[in-house]
């Protein structure tokens, strides 16, 4: 009998949470949500106040910010511009 007390709880449990499921998957969202808009609010900060990292260009020596930076395919060194890429790795 305790048995079957148990089981029919654990089957209303599964389905209530099957009937809460919709609104399980919009919380979720909800707070992924809520979450890239605090990390862009952070990354925005973070260009903003100046604490970036600043890189230097291998070609021209121009300090530039981390994001607006260029990778060079051949070297993996860091450019200003495509136009000091292609210079550089041109040679
Ligand atoms: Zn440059």
């Amino acid at each position: 009998m305790k048995v079957l007390i148990i089981a029919l709880f654990v089957l209303l449990l599964i389905i209530s949470l099957w009937r809460l499921r919709p609104y399980i998957i919009i919380a979720r969202e909800f707070w992924r949500f809520m979450r890239e808009i605090k990390d862009s609010q952070n990354a925005a900060r973070a260009r903003s106040s100046g604490t970036e990292r600043l890189l230097r260009c291998a070609s021209c020596g121009v300090l530039i910010p981390a994001s607006r930076a260029l990778v060079g395919r051949a070297s993996s060194a860091i450019f200003c511009s495509r136009e000091c890429m292609e210079k550089k790795e041109a040679l």
